[in-house]
């Protein structure tokens, strides 16, 4: 069966292997009788998918053994509550605005906590990262946030910041919804991470945390139960009903990963398929794309017709192609092809021909 490329931000494309081998095992589950969305998440089946799940993936991303990973839900909007509400302990906190993802998370910490401004792209469109020698981190901060990949905005942090070299004894917490697993995590840099799985892990519903354990165990006295990483650790994310398929439709996915040679493997596809794409966009006097070249997003890939009036037609003529769901985000308009690990190379090439066909049929 061929399908058409998905570029969607999310939820997005997904493995077929894997949605085929969720298809074989729909009605029974290896010899269980039972679909896995109808089995107790206490039961041995679900704690075996489980447990494999959380191995899998300490492996792919190299999570060392002091931080604990949590399957929760409520997406990365969620954890824009739910981090304050664990980490703060009332104090400060700063925040390092990017992009939309990042800019909600500054907005919302507010209801919980003191916030600062540590720096800010916003005076150029959300194109750059400002240098972090140059962030006004103050020294009481009881974590510095930032997104580490701006899905709308297309701005990616290719390395993290060192906080202890800037002088800052405050753990790192970064929003890595929407490039998880493309590429390698420098642990030693980062106190807590969090992403929702519909990007880049599987189907949406289950988000992922990251967390050191020593940051469990500080939660707000009005921290709900269930989003309590102390109380969600201790419990192995079973304290309430963790969603059960999207956790084994991510372990398939993990499983396909490891097949893939592991994230390693999967940054250098992933680097290939975004220059491919990028380089035919700074080639081109048809299209553009904004953001600085040493932040561009290897994930989120937006970009403009210099001439807007033809949005309509460039999108229809990829439906056509079946080059699916290029239309960018509503609040900076243009396209954006996400290139998510699920997205083969083929897709890229797929959407480089159709581009300059495009260009050439305008001229
Ligand atoms: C998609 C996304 C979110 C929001 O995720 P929800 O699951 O809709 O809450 C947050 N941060 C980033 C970087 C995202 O890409």
């Amino acid at each position: 069966m061929t399908r058409p490329f998905n570029f969607s931000a999310g939820p997005a494309v997904m493995p077929v292997e894997v949605l085929e081998q969720a298809a074989r095992e729909m009605l029974d589950w290896n010899g269980t009788g039972m679909s896995v969305m109808e089995m107790s998440h206490r039961g041995k089946a679900f704690v075996s998918i489980c447990e494999q799940a959380e191995a899998d993936l300490r492996e792919l991303l190299a999570v060392p053994a002091n931080f604990k990973i949590l399957f929760m839900q409520g997406g990365g909007l969620a954890e824009n509550a739910i981090v304050p509400l664990n980490l703060s302990g009332g104090g400060a906190v700063d925040f390092v605005v990017t992009g939309s993802w990042s800019q909600k998370s500054f907005k919302e910490a507010g209801k919980y906590c003191a916030t600062g401004l540590a720096a800010s792209n916003e005076a150029d469109g959300h194109t750059s990262i400002p240098p972090a020698s140059g962030w006004r981190l103050r020294p009481d901060a009881a974590y510095v946030h930032l997104c580490s990949n701006e899905t709308i905005h297309g701005v990616e942090f290719h390395e993290l910041p060192d906080l202890a070299a800037l002088g800052s004894q405050a753990p790192l917490v970064i929003d890595f919804s929407s490039h998880v697993a493309s590429r390698p995590v420098d642990w030693s840099r980062v106190g807590l991470a969090f992403g929702g799985a519909q990007k880049n892990l599987g189907p949406a519903g289950l988000t992922l945390v990251v967390v050191r354990e020593d940051l469990l165990g500080r939660a707000l006295d009005i921290c709900p139960s269930a989003f309590n990483y102390r109380t969600v650790a201790d419990n192995a994310s079973m304290f309430n009903t963790p969603p059960t398929y999207a956790i084994y439709m991510a372990s398939l996915t993990f499983q396909w990963l490891k097949r893939q040679g592991g994230v390693g493997a999967m940054e250098q596809r992933n680097i290939a398929k975004a220059a491919l794409l990028y380089d035919f966009i700074d080639g081109s006097s048809f299209y553009v794309n904004k953001v600085q070249p040493s932040c561009r997003s290897r994930m989120n890939v937006p970009f403009f017709l210099r001439d807007e009036s033809r949005n309509e037609a460039f999108l229809a003529g990829a439906q056509a192609r079946g080059l699916l769901q290029l239309k960018g985000h509503k609040s900076v308009g243009g396209m954006r092809a996400s290139l998510y690990n699920a997205m083969p190379m083929e897709g890229v090439q797929a959407l480089v021909a159709y581009m300059r066909e495009f260009e050439k049929e305008q001229a």
